[in-house]
């Protein structure tokens, strides 16, 4: 445990009700967009949840596309509020196709949604997000984009891409607290969630945000707002807005090639082969046969640095390098890739540290 002072954390000023407003204008323009954005009180998958129910109802058809485990959950949640879910699985743990897409929407009519996680922190994937917002636009089909952890590590400009609902969290790309969310969502996506029987009156309801923070003039928020929360929120954004976003997704960027290039140096086989469908967030090796990624994580070396096994299907195939936000830097990939060389070593794999860290260099310094 890292030496901090947690007492510092305690007796915090209260976040003043003038600031909420001013946290929603900044993450909107970090994403380029004029919609509102809203925030759930709760970390993201909460916010997830509150966009399916307030959307789901029975008549709505979505096309829901399924690249973890966070898009199968959002399928659930549509489906209990009585959406007719069309659920479009890529293969496990890739990114779904543009083709997958285009014949999906082809084949059904009607379809009122379309839901997709941008980048996967699971599989370290990105899907084809200007793509599908394209397929999604013709179809006349609201566009939800689960970009929790694409926020802050890729181009995300949910205007130029007509999306309709961002899902934003601050603990991944931005670096920021977990346990604070936002939305952003266009008239159009409030006119699908403002109708007669939406919920009310219950923490999954985006109607209850609009009526009670925006249509109020975005002053104080509902119960008791974690101070703690929003304080850490608006540090983060100051850091991001220091940093400059271009900057700080050049840097993720990097990450992710010094990542794959050094990773490959090894001799570690990558996951995701082309780099335009990995994600920046998180870099995924594949594990020779008979390499079990949960046992590996457990390693000390591992845990040292946060090697993590994937989610889902493949998830023991699978081991991650995290590089997401303020670990997106040259010595966290560094560490990454001598974690990985000496738990393969062990595991009587052969590697090349030398080369890797001859590798990372290189990209970081060019
Ligand atoms: C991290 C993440 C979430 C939300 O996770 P929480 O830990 O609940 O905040 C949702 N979707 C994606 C793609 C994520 O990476």
């Amino acid at each position: 445990m890292p030496d901090f002072d947690r007492h510092s954390l305690l007796d915090l000023p209260p976040y003043p009700a003038a600031g909420y407003a001013r946290l929603a204008d900044r993450i909107a323009a970090l994403i380029g967009t004029g919609n509102d954005v809203v925030f759930v009180q709760a970390e993201a998958v909460v916010a997830l949840e509150a966009a399916a129910t307030s959307l789901g109802r029975p008549g709505l058809r979505a096309l829901n596309i399924v690249t973890s485990p966070y898009g199968e959950l959002f399928g659930g949640w549509l489906k209990r509020a009585g959406a007719e879910v069309i659920e479009l699985r890529a293969e496990p743990g890739l990114p779904v196709t543009v083709e997958a897409v285009a014949q999906a929407l082809a084949g059904a009519d009607g379809i009122d949604l379309v839901a997709l996680v941008h980048a996967e922190s699971a599989s370290g994937i990105l899907n084809p997000l200007p793509e599908i917002a394209e397929l999604a636009r013709e179809k006349g089909a609201l566009l939800l984009v689960d970009a929790v952890a694409s926020a802050g590590g890729h181009e995300l400009d949910v205007d130029a891409l007509g999306i309709d609902i961002a899902v934003i969290g601050p603990q991944k790309g931005l670096g920021g607290p977990a346990g604070i969310s936002a939305l952003s969502v266009s008239p159009r996506a409030w006119q699908a969630i403002d109708r007669t029987d939406t919920p009310r009156h219950s923490v999954l309801s985006l109607v209850d945000i609009k009526r009670n923070w925006l249509d109020a003039g975005r002053g104080v928020l509902s119960g008791m707002p974690s101070a703690l929360e929003f304080h850490a929120l608006e540090a983060a954004l100051d850091r991001v807005e220091a940093e400059g976003i271009a900057a700080a997704i050049a840097r993720h960027l990097r990450a992710q090639r010094a990542a794959r290039a050094g990773l490959q140096a090894l001799g570690a086989r990558l996951w995701v082969s082309d780099e335009n469908e990995a994600s920046r967030l998180v870099t995924t090796i594949l594990l020779p046969e008979g390499l079990d990624a949960h046992r590996l994580a457990q390693h000390g070396a591992a845990v040292a640095v946060g090697l993590s096994a994937g989610v889902g299907v493949v998830a023991s195939r699978l081991l991650r390098l995290d590089h997401t936000g303020p670990r997106a830097s040259r010595d966290t990939v560094l560490a990454g890739i001598r974690a990985v060389a000496r738990v393969l070593r062990e595991a009587g794999v052969a590697v090349s540290e030398t080369a890797a860290e001859a590798a990372v260099d290189a990209l970081w310094t060019s």
